[in-house]
């Protein structure tokens, strides 16, 4: 049947199979299956493909935002200013630490945390800004800098979703103090299960997510503090390293296609996102804006193509954290997202053929709303 995959994983396997294949049968034969050297090789190419001194290997992106979070201290009693538009991991992390979520709105055309309402969110007990480079896209981080620096916050990056994007020519990742990536063979850079990695170029908080990953460990059995068993697996470590060669031509395969998106989407009054000036956006997620956002997704099923909605409620709204006594208005610009957001297909393997089905079936849904 002809159509359109949100992704296809199967493909891009297909494609470097003999390279992974191999490298996973190493670490089998190996009997080194946590950390080890594949792991730690990976955290060097990885760190520095972003141009950062420290890659800290874990066993998710979620395990990575929360150890940040435990390095810089942060506790019970601390607030951390983050978006209700973003994965939920993003604002769990925060309260795993025992810390409070701090939600502001985000910009309504970049939909990164809008810089100008940062400060009237900050309080004696706040203690870090954890701006999400959502889509791909990284935040507007120098507005975060300034207020980070002036009040004396940690900056951590959620750039979970946006493997070597890049903020006014620097790689996301090495601007903070901290960030975190995700593996989720999903993303951008995919495991072969889960995975995560946290940067710093901060070595004293390198040496410290190196601990918390670890059972706090400098030696074995010796623990130096309360720490978790959040180390990668070594099979992880060796995929990564394969999968990481081919990135960049992969992140330059997504923005072409994201490039073609906007072309042909361009007057249809669906509103393709765009790149803001300064970024480098990696296209993890290729949104467009509509009012009847449902009722295109249903249509576009009906000519095989998958569609995704990210995020459909926002954090605020989500029942896991009514104890921050939100509601809808709170947050105005996050929940019309919530409300009109489509991601539609877009992977690295993706044809121009593809694109121009997809483009096809959202002309002719727009054309017969035009005519109802
Ligand atoms: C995927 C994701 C995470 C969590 O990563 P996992 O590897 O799934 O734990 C955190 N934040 C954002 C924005 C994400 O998209």
């Amino acid at each position: 049947m002809s159509g359109v995959k949100f992704l296809d994983l199967q493909a891009q396997y297909q494609s470097i199979k003999s390279e992974i294949d191999e490298a996973v049968l190493k670490v089998l034969a190996s009997s080194q299956y946590v950390l080890g050297p594949e792991v730690e090789a990976f955290e060097k190419e990885f760190a520095d493909a972003h141009d950062v001194a420290e890659g800290v290997a874990l066993n998710s992106g979620t395990s990575a935002l929360h150890v940040a979070l435990l390095a810089g201290g942060i506790g019970p009693g601390d607030e951390v200013i983050t978006v209700p538009m973003t994965f939920t991991a993003t604002a769990a992390a925060v309260a795993y630490t025992g810390a409070v979520p701090v939600f502001v709105d985000v910009d309504p055309d970049d939909f990164t945390m809008d810089p100008a309402l940062v400060e009237a969110k900050i309080t004696p007990r706040t203690r870090a800004i954890m701006p999400v480079h959502i889509y791909g896209q990284p935040a507007d981080l120098d507005p975060l800098i300034a207020i980070a620096e002036n009040h004396g916050l940690l900056l951590i990056e959620d750039a979970a979703q946006a493997h070597l994007a890049e903020y006014r020519g620097r790689k996301v990742g090495g601007i903070g103090h901290m960030a975190g990536f995700s593996f989720y063979p999903g993303k951008n850079l995919g495991a072969y299960g889960e995975g995560g990695l946290a940067t710093t170029n901060d070595p004293e908080l390198a040496r410290k997510m190196r601990l918390l990953r670890d059972w706090g460990q400098d030696r074995k059995y010796h623990h130096k503090m309360l720490a978790y068993n959040y180390r990668m697996d070594a099979i992880q470590g060796a995929v990564l390293r394969v999968k990481l060669r081919h990135l960049k031509g992969w992140t330059e395969a997504r923005r072409r296609i994201a490039a073609l998106y906007r072309e042909r989407l361009a007057n249809l009054g669906v509103r393709p996102a765009q790149e803001a000036e300064g970024r480098r956006h990696v296209s993890h997620v290729f949104s467009i804006f509509h009012p009847a956002r449902d009722e295109l997704q249903d249509f576009l099923a009906t000519r095989g193509i998958q569609s995704g909605k990210h995020y459909p409620v926002p954090l605020h709204l989500q029942e896991a954290y009514a104890q921050l006594g939100h509601r809808e208005g709170d947050f105005p610009v996050s929940e019309a997202i919530a409300r009109e957001q489509l991601s539609l297909p877009i992977y690295p393997e993706m044809t121009d053929s593809d694109v121009d089905l997809v483009c096809e079936a959202v002309a002719e849904f727009v054309h017969e709303a035009c005519v109802e």
